[in-house]
């Protein structure tokens, strides 16, 4: 669950609590007014009616009645029970069919006045003494109106937790939204930040809130991995500078060697495989050049129009310079009849020398066997598949083929260095492009690369 939606449950969840204490507060405030006042009301109708039933006097007893009726009314399911005194039968099957606990009793006992609440009915109980006589009143009532109102109260209470819940919840998404929106802001622009532009920085408000402290922290580790980056890369550039001369004099001295027409045998194979062995070395520091090249800044190279068949017919004839006696096929049975599909805008020596290492690969891979090139391509991109029938890649390791100096556990018989792939790939990344492998040990490989046509 994302941080902002917590953040959203957890606001809503504190907010339930407060307004669910706050309610039940209300609700039970209310609630107890509302008895007491009823209780209250009771009361005085049963007073009233307890001095009544000490009257001897019919008028007397009639007047309480009147003076009841005329003023105060009845209150709904109003009931009173009187016990004069001696009425001891009375007071007990009263007491067996009454719900009031013994405490109620004993307060009227004591002359205090009773209260007790039960199945919606208020009971109160009165000790009246008038001119040496004693009568206990029992009274009962239902508060149709207060019962009412709690139960509004109570609706009105839920209701408005619910609508409060949807509320809360909606702002705390919208709160939580506009908080994070600094962070969400950071994590694009470090997203963006990648090896070819870690010249860029994270945008510094000013405000000196955490955000910007966090921005500053990933600046100063840009600043950090620049630097190393940069010596890192300058190392690799400026060792593979400094093994380029020596390698041109060595392989020039054999040739000049090469060139003596009267040189013993043994010599001449001397010769011929310093010549060799140096052209592999050339070859392995200039791509270790391009490597550190294409990984770090290849925004300095020089772009263009490319058309992709005419690349791809050049790095033909590259490899069949490189290996006389290869079998690679170009198959144009999927070329896109609009010709503007074919561009695609890039460096030329660079996509010559991804797709010259791709099919060099394949060729080696397969000690020769037949290697096809097929270009297509579809609404957006043009794809180049290069496919053939080698040794294969074992399905665990196709993941770090890109990786530099990887090589497969299959390689043993093969002479390389793991450069050629990461290179092609650097290349590939720089032109927007991407490649797809598929390979089964023992059948074969399948390199597809796929580059954004201009058009
Ligand atoms: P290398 O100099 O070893 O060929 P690359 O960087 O060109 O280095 O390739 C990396 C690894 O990818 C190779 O060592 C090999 O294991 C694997 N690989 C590349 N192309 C093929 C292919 N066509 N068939 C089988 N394995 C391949």
């Amino acid at each position: 669950m994302k941080i902002q939606t917590r953040i959203a449950l957890i606001f809503t969840l504190l907010t339930a609590g407060i307004i669910v204490a706050l309610s039940i507060f209300i609700y039970i405030f209310a609630r107890e007014s509302t008895e007491k006042s009823f209780f209250h009301r009771l009361e005085v109708r049963s007073d009233i009616v307890g001095h009544a039933g000490l009257q001897e006097d019919k008028t007397q007893t009639s007047l309480y009645y009147d003076i009841k009726e005329k003023h105060l009314g009845d209150l709904p399911f109003e009931q009173h029970h009187i016990i004069k005194s001696g009425e001891i039968q009375k007071a007990n099957s009263l007491r067996a069919v009454l719900p009031m606990p013994p405490a109620f009793y004993d307060q009227i006992v004591r002359k205090e006045p009773a209260r007790y609440f039960a199945n919606d009915t208020s009971y109160v109980g009165l000790n009246i003494n008038q001119a040496g006589k004693t009568v206990i009143i029992i009274s009962s009532a239902v508060d149709l109106y207060g019962l009412e109102e709690m139960n509004n109260l109570k609706n009105l209470l839920i209701l408005g937790f619910f609508i409060a819940m949807v509320f809360v919840f909606s702002f705390g998404r919208l709160f939580s939204r506009q908080i994070f929106e600094p962070i969400r802001r950071i994590i694009r622009n470090v997203k963006g930040i990648n090896a070819h532009n870690l010249n860029q920085r994270l945008v510094v408000d000013g405000t000196k809130d955490e955000i910007d402290a966090l921005s500053n922290t990933f600046n100063e580790m840009l600043d950090r991995l620049e630097i190393t980056f940069e010596m890192q890369n300058n190392f690799v550039s400026n060792a593979s500078h400094e093994f380029r001369t020596p390698l041109t004099v060595i392989s020039g001295e054999a040739q000049l060697g090469l060139s003596q027409p009267e040189i013993p045998d043994i010599a001449r194979h001397s010769f011929q495989t310093i010549f060799r062995e140096s052209e592999k070395l050339e070859h392995l520091t200039n791509s270790m050049l391009s490597l550190a090249q294409t990984g770090f800044d290849g925004k300095k190279e020089q772009w263009e129009q490319l058309r992709i068949d005419e690349l791809i017919l050049f790095v033909k004839a590259n490899v069949d310079q490189i290996i006389p006696a290869n079998n690679v096929e170009i198959n144009f049975d999927e070329l896109p009849d609009d010709e503007r599909k074919l561009v695609v805008n890039g460096n030329e020596t660079l996509l010559k020398a991804a797709f010259t290492n791709i099919v060099l690969n394949s060729c080696k891979y397969s000690d020769n066997k037949p290697v096809s090139i097929k270009i297509g391509a579809d609404s957006s991109q043009v794809f180049i598949e290069v496919t053939d029938h080698g040794i294969g890649i074992p399905d665990r390791e196709i993941a770090q083929i890109f990786v530099p100096f990887f090589r497969a556990s299959n390689t043993d018989r093969y002479k390389g260095y793991g450069i050629g792939l990461p290179l092609t790939n650097n290349i590939i990344k720089m032109h927007q492009g991407s490649i797809v492998v598929r390979s089964e040990v023992g059948v074969g490989t399948s390199f597809i690369t796929s580059l954004p046509f201009r058009y």
